[in-house]
Parts: C-alpha cells; structure tokens; sequence
C-alpha cells in the first residue's frame, strides 16, 4: 500500500500529488517550484490564489492542470523549530490524506514534506510520515485510497524513507 519511489514527483500519474507549499500557496523553490512549472505556473497560482493563506499543517486541493495528476493536494509543513512540530508535519500527510478520502481518489503521491528549505531532520520527517500514514488507515478503514507513493528526490532521502518503513 505504500510503495517508495525515487524520482520527480511531477511525472507521477496517481490522481493527486501532494505540494510541499508555503502558507500563501505561492509557486516557490524546491518541489513547489518544480509543480508549479510542470502543472502550468500561471493558471495554477491564479487557482491557488482563491485559496490563500492557509495555516501550516492545512491542506486545500486544486486541479493538475498540465500534469498527468488530476488533482494537486497543496500543504504547507512547518518551518523546523524543534520536535515539537512534530504534530504540524504529521497534521499535513493526515490532513492531505483526508481531502483525498472526500474527493475519493484512490491513489496519492507525496514528496518528503518539510525537508527541504524548511529544514526538518530527514530521519525524523521520515518517522512523522509514515506514522501519519499509518495512522490515517488505522483511523479510515473503509478509505479509498488504496496507493500512497513516495517520490523522494535523492539517494539519501529515499535511503531514509525505505529504512523507516522496513522497520514496521
Ligand atoms: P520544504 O519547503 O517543505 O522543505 P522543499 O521543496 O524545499 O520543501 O523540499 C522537500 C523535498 O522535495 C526535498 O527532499 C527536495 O529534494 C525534494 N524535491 C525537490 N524537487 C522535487 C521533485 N521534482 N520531485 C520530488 N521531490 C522533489
């Protein structure tokens, strides 16, 4: 049911993908910034901006656009400060989750939220993720959600994201 990939997430053909964004949904840097480009930057900010802002740990969706995805699901992480935006992190893979229930789809991508610019340790992200994902599942048997991705960038993420689901 969770199957980690490496690779650039723009090229996923899951029904959404999931954008690391930042709070005014803005086409940024980094996998947000690789979106953006790939979905089509103009029409999609001007979605995003009927949106915006929104709190970090939120997640709001839009269309694909360009991108084979049908759906963007937008969420922006925390800011690293400390373990305690634990919860905000795992806020946007249960909250990303959720949305995708209400739109029924059945499968999702996510990239490695939060470690990136916004600096989260990677082997702590990691740990966050896929208990929110396993969380999420515990919480929503009946979901329609029967494919969740990783699309992790490089070796040392996606080296990470395999080690930390090995262990369940
Ligand atoms: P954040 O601001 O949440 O830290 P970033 O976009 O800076 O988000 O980084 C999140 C992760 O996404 C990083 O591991 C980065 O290497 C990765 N990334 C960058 N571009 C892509 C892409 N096209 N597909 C998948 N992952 C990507």
């Amino acid at each position: 049911m969770i199957t980690i990939l490496k690779g650039d997430i723009t090229k996923s053909n899951t029904d959404a993908i999931v954008n690391a964004a930042n709070i005014y949904l803005l086409g940024g840097s980094g996998v947000c910034g690789a979106i953006f480009k790939a979905a089509g930057a103009k029409e999609l900010q001007a979605e995003c901006d009927t949106l915006s802002p929104i709190k970090t740990g939120e997640a709001v969706i839009t269309k694909g656009y360009n991108l084979k995805a049908k759906y963007i699901i937008h969420t922006p992480g925390p800011r690293y400060s400390g373990p305690e935006d634990a919860v905000l992190l795992r806020n946007s893979y249960y909250n990303s989750l959720k949305l995708a229930d209400e739109y029924k789809l059945n499968s999702i991508s996510f990239p490695s939220i939060g470690t990136g610019v916004y600096r989260y340790p990677l082997e702590d992200a990691a740990k966050v993720a896929i208990a929110a994902i396993h969380e999420f599942l515990n919480d929503y048997p009946n979901t329609t959600i029967k494919q969740i991705y990783f699309y992790l960038f490089d070796d040392n993420t996606y080296n990470t994201y395999m080690n930390e689901l090995n262990k369940r």
